[in-house]
């Protein structure tokens, strides 16, 4: 499905494409309304109503993965919190063995994520990821969200890109469309993001289940 001598460049999602989402998700679904009352004196239960509307208030923002708007509005030291659920990262399956591949086939692998770097460093600290790769950004060191189409403009003057040539792996809907209006031609959604949530299905891109379905290669 994809033709792999066009691709030069694949930029990577971090969580829910390289990384299971189910860490992220546990942790401001359940780990963090559960100490945030813990920590206040709060009621749990009304804890977690108030705080998962607060959370979703934020959606596709770049407060929405902020640590520091986080620990700031909520009076607690997030990237701690983070900490203490730190063995529920792990990587999605077949992920090593694809990024090997793409090392091997000379194809330029650079993550661009929208965690903040406090997030960033806890699971590159746990996971090696940065070793697996030839680069690393965070989308805060822009001040601009995936989202933003911006965002690919700003990216271009750090990693110079051929747009054509670009393959981008993200579940992130909003985010691959952001891309495509930018004009990366090849773009690559996951339908499981989550492995404890039930699988998507996607109609606007391509998607996979898991990275053992694409093998890149630049023999024709
Ligand atoms: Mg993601």
């Amino acid at each position: 499905m994809l033709y792999w001598p066009d691709i030069d460049t694949v930029l990577l999602d971090m969580d829910g494409t390289l990384l299971d989402l189910h860490f992220d998700t546990y942790f401001w679904l359940e780990h963090l309304p559960l100490r945030y009352a813990q920590i206040h004196a709060l009621e749990p239960d009304e804890a977690r109503a108030w705080l998962h509307q607060r959370i979703i208030a934020e959606k596709g923002t770049l407060n929405w993965y902020c640590l520091d708007y986080w620990s700031r509005e909520l009076n607690v030291d997030i990237v701690q919190l983070k900490e203490e659920i730190a063995e529920r990262i792990a990587f999605r399956p077949y992920v090593q063995d694809f990024l090997a591949r793409l090392r091997s086939e000379n194809i330029r692998a650079v993550i661009v994520t929208n965690a903040h770097r406090g997030s960033l460093n806890l699971k590159i600290r746990k996971t090696g990821i940065d070793q697996l790769v030839d680069h690393v950004i965070s989308s805060h060191d822009y001040q601009l969200p995936k989202e933003d189409p911006m965002f690919w403009q700003r990216l271009q003057q750090e990693e110079p890109f051929d747009a054509e040539r670009t393959l981008l792996i993200d579940d992130s809907l909003p985010v691959l469309e952001s891309a495509r209006q930018y004009g990366i031609r090849h773009l690559l959604s996951i339908v499981q993001p989550d492995s404890q949530q039930p699988a998507r299905s996607i109609e606007q891109f391509r998607s996979i289940g898991h990275f053992d379905e694409l093998s890149p290669s630049k023999k024709i």
